[in-house]
């Protein structure tokens, strides 16, 4: 049985890779695609071709995962894929659900595709790629939230902040050792 993962993924979390690692020991295979809308172009963080290399970077270790993309209804691109594959979606919280109950229902309606939830671990509940994003933005450290291939995408994407915020940080490092020398 085929689960398809779809989502944005810009980038994949720590959060996402827990339900997917999850799904990979339920579903005989996990497809992650990368949904796209060529109206929303340019709203990303990353471009396509980037969230794709962070995603199969990040799951060579999973061999039943494969990567993929598709721009339009998801309903179309579950009615081409293998009969009884179902739509994967990752729950956090009770906020979460409200608006994931009208997309399956919809998608049932529209296309008789079946949804499947997979609740991440409560360490992952408050992650989301926009705040990971926003942190990034500052040279903050995301590497605990993101796998590794997406920390490293961050830190090349904002490479002159995460320098700044490196030097500042060994300035204060030597002016504390400055004022209290020997230690
Ligand atoms: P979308 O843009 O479709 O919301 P995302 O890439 O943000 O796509 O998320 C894809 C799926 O992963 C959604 O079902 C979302 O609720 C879920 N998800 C996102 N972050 C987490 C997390 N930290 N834990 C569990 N599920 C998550």
């Amino acid at each position: 049985m085929n689960a398809v993962f779809p989502g944005s993924f810009d980038p994949i979390t720590s959060g996402h890779m827990d339900v997917l690692t999850r799904a990979a020991k339920i579903f005989d295979h996990v497809t992650l695609t990368v949904m796209h809308n060529a109206r929303k172009q340019g709203r990303h963080l990353f471009t396509l071709e980037e969230r794709m290399d962070i995603l199969r970077e990040a799951t060579t270790h999973l061999p039943n995962v494969r990567v993929d993309t598709f721009g339009g209804l998801l309903v179309d691109y579950m009615a081409r894929q293998e009969p009884g594959s179902v739509i994967l979606r990752g729950l956090r919280a009770v906020s979460d659900y409200e608006y994931e109950l009208q997309i399956a229902h919809l998608n049932r309606q529209i296309g008789d595709a079946e949804t499947v939830f997979i609740m991440a671990a409560t360490r992952w509940s408050f992650v989301s790629s926009s705040m990971v994003r926003e942190i990034a933005s500052y040279g903050g450290d995301v590497s605990e939230m993101v796998p590794r291939a997406s920390a490293a995408a961050l830190r090349r994407k904002h490479a002159d902040v995460y320098a700044e915020r490196e030097a500042e940080k060994e300035e204060q490092k030597q002016a504390q050792q400055q004022e209290q020398p020997g230690r």
